[in-house]
């Protein structure tokens, strides 16, 4: 059961303290509360863990405090959806809104390698409008020989630079306690000119103590993608573990699944999960086009695979696509086999302008009808 508190209240005040009475008087409850502090006030809920089959939602509902309350079913109780269940499917960071009604891409580096290369990449970001980025400084990678990524030593010019071309909201994939840290005293030390959603890559979404640490700081978002080789609930779990330390503001990331039945791609695309994840869940969706497909292969109509899935995954209603792209893919470090140019940009935002144009004629079309 979640008991959300009218605007306001909070665990201090004398209606909730009335409330925790009459619920420690019912044995083998557990309660736990989370604050969100939006830029005008502050919400409370209270989620209860145990025996609550004993509690009477009517006479819970009647306390001056509440403001409503959900059942939840066992499953997602944080982030999934529930009967009544009006907690909201969106939130806003650093003026950029995150929503399962709208559509956010984050085209950028995989790899940070040079100051040029993220110049390059954030100007033509500008030119097209774009206020968020992708931009790795660490770099998980299948062979623990290959380039690990600049790590802190680049952030001051990435922040700099972002803060320079107006980009709002840079991924960045983090892989251990001390990364979080080492981004907050950039952001810090540069005056904040932008923010950060913090990624946790397929590698590590089953890393709990990494759930645990992005999940109890409040400050950043955090992607977190779906483990290559787990199932989808079991992935979905991984994000309610991470919710569960506090921080609702997730976003899910599908990003292919490993086997070769998907071959020639590098993972087989698993996009026709956008619609299933929004079902279950409050989570907007991201997609990730480059590490599905892993390739610049193009067929016979000229149109790059990655674009193909692309638009797979934003007809299906994708909230995010976090793609790869680099000044010079024969120059990049990391992933250039799979990042579009520069001069794909244009092409590429247009592609994906036409398809969410479609996708939401398609909501129009089925809107009433059920
Ligand atoms: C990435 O986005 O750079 C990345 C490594 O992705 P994944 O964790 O999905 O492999
Ligand atoms: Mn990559």
């Amino acid at each position: 059961m979640i008991i959300v508190l009218k605007q306001n209240i909070d665990t201090k005040s004398r209606e909730y303290q009335r409330l925790e009475r009459h619920i420690r008087n019912s044995p083998n409850i557990e309660l736990l509360v989370y604050d969100f502090q939006g830029t005008e006030r502050l919400l409370t809920e209270v989620l209860l863990i145990g025996n609550t089959a004993a509690l009477s939602i009517d006479e819970i509902r009647s306390f001056p405090g509440v403001d409503h309350v959900i059942r939840v079913s066992e499953v997602y109780r944080i982030l999934g959806r529930h009967k009544d269940d009006t907690r909201p499917n969106n939130f806003t960071y650093n003026g950029v809104t995150f929503s399962q009604d709208n559509l956010n891409v984050f085209a950028g580096l995989c790899a940070v390698d040079s100051a040029e290369s993220v110049e390059a990449m954030m100007k033509a970001l500008q030119e097209h409008g774009q206020v968020c980025t992708r931009m790795g400084a660490y770099k998980p990678r299948t062979s623990p020989y290959s380039f690990q990524g600049n790590g802190k030593n680049c952030l001051p010019y990435v922040f700099e630079l972002a803060g320079k071309y107006g980009i709002k909201v840079i991924a960045m994939e983090v892989t251990h306690e001390s990364h979080v840290e080492e981004i907050t005293e950039a952001l810090e030390a540069t005056g904040k000119p932008t923010g950060v959603m913090l990624q946790i890559g397929t590698r590590n979404t089953q890393n709990f103590e990494l759930l645990k640490i992005v999940g109890r700081q409040l400050e950043f978002p955090v992607l977190l993608k779906r483990g290559f080789g787990i199932t989808l609930d079991e992935s979905l779990h991984a994000a309610e573990y991470l919710a569960s330390e506090g921080n609702q503001k997730v976003i899910f990331g599908l990003r292919g699944m490993k086997t070769n039945i998907g071959d020639p791609h590098r993972n087989i695309v698993d996009f026709a999960h956008i619609p299933v994840v929004k079902r279950l869940t409050r989570m907007p969706v991201c997609i990730d086009p480059s590490h599905s497909v892993g390739s610049r292969s193009r067929s016979s109509d000229k149109i790059l695979d990655i674009m193909h899935v692309t638009a797979q995954g934003v007809i299906a209603g994708a909230n995010m696509i976090l793609v790869d792209f680099h000044p010079d893919p024969s120059k990049a470090l990391v992933d250039g086999p799979q990042a579009l140019r520069l001069d794909e940009l244009g092409p590429f935002l247009e592609d994906v302008r036409i398809v969410r144009e479609a996708f939401e004629k398609r909501l129009a079309l089925f809107e009433g009808l059920n």
